[in-house]
């Protein structure tokens, strides 16, 4: 990743979450379900319990770019605590944003938009999804138990 050439702001919010991720390791007694990004390397590990339709807890482990682990930690800042609704459109909103699409609230994504720079270098902008996507999958599956209330669209 051409990291020199984001802004200054932008690279010291990535490197401190790709350095120090937040919710970093796995959930006891949780399957983490498996993702990578082949184009990169990019492998990650993802926990999530879904509680009364909410994320009450997540976790990621893996192994990965600065993009991608910096992604993941700014994710689980972002969807702790939301609805399986919320999560969805903060996905959508994400996906939107690294494609270079204008977002009109990018405050519910906190950190996460600070990955918006990302849309200038297409060969990343799969790091900066790998997590989300993995989280709609873990969703996904946890709906297929019918034990959470996402939607599909
Ligand atoms: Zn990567």
């Amino acid at each position: 990743m051409a990291l020199t050439k984001l802004d200054s702001l932008y690279r010291a919010v990535i490197l401190d979450h790709s350095a120090h991720p937040h919710h970093h390791g796995t959930l006891e007694g949780a399957t983490p379900l498996i993702l990578n990004n082949p184009t990169c390397g990019d492998v990650i590990h993802l926990s999530v319990e879904v509680a009364d339709g909410r994320i009450k807890d997540i976790a990621f482990d893996g192994s990965g770019c600065s993009i991608s682990t910096a992604s993941a930690s700014m994710m689980t800042d972002a969807v702790l605590g939301k609805t399986i609704e919320e999560v969805a459109e903060l996905s959508e909103a994400f996906s939107e944003l690294v494609q270079g699409q204008a977002v009109e609230n990018t405050d519910a994504l906190g950190d996460a938009a600070f990955l918006s720079g990302v849309s200038k270098f297409p060969a990343r902008i799969k790091c900066a999804t790998l997590s989300w996507n993995a989280l709609k999958k873990a969703l996904e599956s946890e709906d297929n138990t019918g034990t959470s209330g996402l939607t599909c669209h």
